[in-house]
């Protein structure tokens, strides 16, 4: 295990300088065959990033939730909350809740390079949710993330889902139109106004269904921009698919840890 481990960081040292978005390189196919796949939480071998105890054990939205938002609602009802403020998006897929330990494993696949982690999700979304034809268009990174990890996690979580679906991935129709800063250690309210105008559409989408794919939603802020500037490009239906959601904390501190967790 320890030659295993020594492998897989080395090889990710050695991978840092490559700029590719799909950073599956031919080495890295290589080396994923070349070792024998262990699930990330227990290390058994397994065939996927978790094993199916590890994965059963994982905390599900379940089916009485929003379809806006996924937090629970009576009969799968849309919540007074969306009926108040209504997302620009339609619908909602979030299987899990972001919590320990899905947490740790979201944020180390964003930097820590868990590539398996996006064909877990795709492989544990039993079924599209959502229209056959419908465009991915990945949550759009800043150029100085995408510098920083060499890829764009959200990217590559809808490469999985289009293979599995086959479906297709537009990755350049939305883009950031401003620097925004972090949003860790922001509190909500300043999440909206940090992302607010921070998208445009770099084509029409007219006609077009929209599916907006993210990697955990916290507050809806960024997923409620992007799906405004897809609407704004014509978009005839916009969705939004994350693996996790954010349970909303109630206590300030625990709004602040939730912040500092997630990017
Ligand atoms: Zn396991
Ligand atoms: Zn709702």
């Amino acid at each position: 295990m320890a030659i295993v481990g020594t492998l897989r960081n080395l090889f990710s040292e050695s991978s840092r300088d490559e700029s590719a978005q799909d950073a599956r390189t031919p080495a890295a196919l290589l080396l994923a065959r070349l070792l024998p796949a262990r699930c990330l939480l227990c290390a058994d071998a397994c065939t996927n990033a978790l094993c199916a105890p590890c994965d059963a054990d994982l905390r599900r939205t379940g089916e009485e939730s929003c379809p806006r938002c996924r937090l629970p609602s009576s009969n799968g009802e849309v919540c007074g909350r969306c009926l108040r403020f209504p997302p620009k998006w339609s619908q909602l897929a979030a299987m899990f809740w972001y919590q320990f330990p899905l947490d740790r494993l979201i944020v180390g696949a964003k930097h820590a390079r868990y590539w398996n982690m996006f064909d877990w999700a795709a492989v544990s979304t039993v079924a599209w949710p959502f229209a056959n034809d419908a465009t991915l268009i990945p949550v759009p990174a800043s150029a100085e993330r995408i510098e920083e990890r060499g890829y764009n996690q959200t990217t590559l979580l809808a490469r999985a889902l289009a293979k599995r679906f086959s479906l297709r991935v537009d990755d350049e129709a939305l883009v950031r139109i401003r620097a925004t800063a972090k949003q860790a250690n922001r509190s909500w309210a300043e999440r909206r106004r940090n992302v607010k105008h921070a998208f445009a559409a770099t084509r029409s989408l007219a006609g077009e269904s929209v599916v907006l794919v993210d990697d955990v939603l916290t507050t809806g802020a960024t997923l409620n921009e992007c799906a405004r500037a897809a609407l704004a490009a014509g978009a005839a239906r916009v969705d939004a698919y994350v693996i996790a959601r954010v349970n909303p904390p109630r206590a300030r501190d625990r709004i602040q840890k939730f912040n500092r967790a997630v990017a």
